[in-house]
């Protein structure tokens, strides 16, 4: 049973010494009461304690790895319902489902986009994170087969074994039981084997039913069967579905601590239409679960799924910033351009992209403005004419360059009259208003 704040304060050493990074003993005992903070924090809580707080003291939705290795994806620990309330932890995993009566080629050829799917966005590497392998040929020897092909050709991906036959998800566990896979699923009919299989190879278990009183009598069952470990699936299938199953589920954990539902959600949203599914995997993604099956990959539909992912997972407290700095684009000399911009993370990247995409030696300056865009920088007056003039003083970039002359962005041409009397000596030109229009812009420059 969840305790109150002031019950788990008393179990604390309230000595206020801080070391948990809180004022007082008593506001670290709210924290943890809410879920916001764990336990381990506290230094000097002592064995008893530890133990008295036992589950009451554990985050309420169970925390652990998709995986292994450094591409493991890290799952549940969440503590909040809403992102603005403080942020989302741990980005849902995205896998694709593969059938084992495919031929040898295509699951070759269907591991292989998987093993290449990872792109570069705003300093992340965004991929596919895992394969559920699915046993539709009913040939428990082809399985653990395609098993092994499939995580040989996708050496870095999770493994999901989609397989309701505890014989033949028991063969594939052993096939490939260091990668620690997830064995989905456990239902009402399989759930002592599944239990079994998942408990004595230390890996983690789905526990499956159908609506969410059901699936909460199964995980309790599953748990007494000792499997600790556990992923969740409602049956929520429809967009409508994964909204309310899946609030209902967060809400659960999180606000009434009910230990049963505090478990990482999977959504498999297979659909023969990839746009239709698109639709329902970034629902899914949006409504809390924890791993999103689709059943294809595309360049496009990864994409849209990668970058929704990454935006509903950024802090939305930090802005995601670089650091300041001259940064060398090719290999710039005394004649290459000289750029400025903010040091927001996408403005950034999308700049010097494009910049490289110029293929001209260039020099970008990339100035502090707390992490904010050009013009809301301009905006908010961290990106004026006399902070500019200051930042292109101080960082000796004038010593590097034999024209100086600074190319500023088009969206704040009205600073070039300014910066001009700010910055004796040199030439301020107004550069494009879009980045991708640096390109050309560079080129004619050039020529
Ligand atoms: Fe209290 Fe422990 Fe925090 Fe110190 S570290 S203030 S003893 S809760």
């Amino acid at each position: 049973m969840a305790l109150s704040g002031v019950q788990i304060f008393k179990l604390l050493p309230k000595t206020n010494c801080k070391k948990c990074g809180f004022p007082t003993c008593l506001a670290f005992a709210m924290k943890l009461a809410q879920g916001q903070v764990e336990l381990q924090k506290c230094p000097d809580v002592s064995e008893e304690s530890k133990k008295t707080l036992g589950e009451a003291s554990a985050p309420p939705i169970k925390s652990f790895a998709l995986g292994v290795g450094e591409k493991a994806v890290k799952m549940g620990g969440e503590t909040v319902l809403f992102r603005h309330d403080k942020k989302f932890f741990n980005p849902s995993a995205l896998a694709v489902n593969i059938r084992d009566n495919l031929s040898d080629d295509e699951l070759t050829q269907k591991a292989s986009e998987v093993a290449n799917s990872e792109i570069d966005r705003i300093g992340q590497k965004l991929r596919v994170d895992a394969i559920s392998i699915e046993y539709v040929s009913n040939d428990s020897v082809r399985y653990e087969t395609v098993v092994k092909l499939i995580s040989s050709k996708a050496p870095d991906a999770a493994i999901i074994l989609n397989c309701n036959d505890p014989s033949a998800a028991e063969a594939a566990v052993k096939a490939v039981v260091q990668r620690k896979p997830l064995l989905y699923c456990a239902t009402d009919q399989n759930a002592e084997a599944m239990a079994g299989i998942a408990k004595t190879n230390n890996i983690p278990l789905c526990v499956c039913a159908d609506g969410i009183e059901a699936l909460s009598l199964l995980t309790e069952k599953v748990k007494a069967l000792g499997v600790e470990d556990i992923v969740i699936d409602s049956g929520a299938k429809t967009a409508k579905e994964i909204i309310e199953h899946n609030t209902q589920i967060r809400r659960s954990a999180l606000k009434k601590g009910f230990k049963p539902l505090g478990y990482p959600i999977i959504s498999f949203v297979l659909r023969d239409d990839p746009i239709f599914e698109a639709v329902i995997a970034a629902v899914a993604i949006a409504k809390y679960s924890a791993i999103v099956v689709v059943s294809s990959i595309e360049k496009w539909k990864n994409l849209a799924l990668f970058t929704l992912r990454q935006n509903i997972y950024t802090d939305p407290q930090v802005p995601m910033q670089v650091e300041q700095k001259i940064y060398n684009i090719g290999e710039p000399t005394a004649d290459s351009p000289l750029m400025i911009t903010t040091n927001f993370s996408l403005t950034y990247f999308i700049v010097s992209g494009e910049v490289e995409n110029s293929k001209v030696p260039s020099l970008l300056a990339v100035m502090d403005c707390e992490g904010l865009s050009v013009l809301t920088a301009w905006a908010a007056g961290k990106f004026t004419a006399t902070k500019i003039a200051q930042f292109i003083k101080d960082s000796g970039v004038g010593d590097k360059v034999s024209n100086k002359e600074l190319i500023i962005p088009g969206q704040v041409a009205i600073l070039s009259g300014a910066l001009e009397d700010k910055l004796e000596g040199w030439k301020i030109v107004v550069g494009p208003r879009e980045a991708n229009a640096l390109p050309t812009f560079l080129k004619s420059k050039k020529a």
